[in-house]
């Protein structure tokens, strides 16, 4: 798609190298005005997490689950506990899926929860659901990388900007069939879980949250690129499960991602998920209700 303005600066310069089309006059005048945020968030009361913490005060760990390398795994969570997506053995990028338990139609919405909370999660940030629920589905309550912020290169980590490695588009732009992609693992292990065949599992499978993944967008091209993460075993991202939750999570064949995915190339290693369930909730804490929009869409 063709681009308007001519007179780009370095820092700006875009796909096209070439615009078809003339600048206007008051073209750096458009290009200088302040940006807005889409969506402030002040409006949404933050989540307690100090009374998030103190509910882990005393907790039990109740269950553990091993994500092999290049394979991926589900574990249940009730809504009230606690679980934490670990590094283990080494530097391992998760893709991470995320349902309702009792209706699985009700998933992660990554599109929306980054218009939300920005390209990458950390603590005290949400995972919201699909519509029309449209609720937070986990809180983030602990991040060991919360360190590394940003970098030069606008990195940064648990990106929601993603989509998951899939086989379509290896097959797409490398040809041949790779069939441990994240996709394919999500939806192998989909679906052992909920009882389907492969086929009806992989519509369930949705964009992810990339756990420990270091991401961003290119400055000149706005090209998605990943470099090797920083995460060490021993790292973890916790989250409290404000519903009851069916998740899934895939150690991607790309390992650290600094190289590359899509096939048997990189070092890989497992992943370890734990939940935890705490002696009572956290006080005051209620189940988010669904979205109250009643859905008649104006008729
Ligand atoms: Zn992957």
């Amino acid at each position: 798609m063709a681009r308007l303005g001519s007179h780009l600066e370095d820092e700006q310069a875009m796909k096209l190298k070439d615009p078809e089309h003339a600048a206007p006059a008051d073209a750096a005048e458009k290009r200088h005005v302040t940006p807005i945020v889409c969506y402030p968030v002040e409006t949404l009361p933050p989540p307690d997490l100090s009374g998030y913490r103190a509910a882990r005060q005393g907790w039990e760990k109740v269950a553990e689950v091993t994500v092999p390398p290049r394979e991926a795994r589900t574990f249940e969570v009730p809504a009230g506990s606690f679980f934490r997506i670990v590094s283990v053995e080494g530097p391992q990028v998760g893709d991470f899926n995320l349902w309702n338990a009792a209706d699985h139609a009700e998933r992660f919405y990554s599109g929306k929860t980054r218009a939300l909370h920005g390209t990458h999660l950390s603590t005290g940030d949400r995972l919201w659901s699909s519509f029309p629920a449209m609720r937070p589905m986990a809180t983030i309550t602990e991040d060991t990388l919360d360190w590394y912020g940003f970098d030069d290169f606008g990195g940064s980590v648990h990106d929601v900007i993603g989509t998951r490695c899939d086989p379509y588009t290896n097959r797409l732009l490398a040809g041949g069939d790779y069939h441990h992609c994240c996709h394919s693992n999500l939806t192998r292990a989909y679906a052992d879980a909920a009882g389907l065949s492969l086929a009806e599992a992989e519509p369930f499978v949705h964009d992810v949250l990339n756990v420990f993944m270091c991401t961003g967008f290119t400055r000149d091209t706005g090209q998605y690129f990943m470099k090797a993460s920083p995460v060490r075993p021993g790292d973890f991202l916790e989250f409290f499960a404000e519903i009851d939750l069916l998740g899934a999570l895939s150690a991607c064949p790309g390992g650290d991602c600094g190289s590359k995915h899509s096939s048997d190339v990189a070092a890989c290693h497992p992943l370890l998920v734990e939940v935890f369930r705490p002696k009572a909730p956290p006080a005051g804490w209620q189940p988010p209700e669904k979205n109250a929009y009643g859905g008649s869409h104006g008729r």
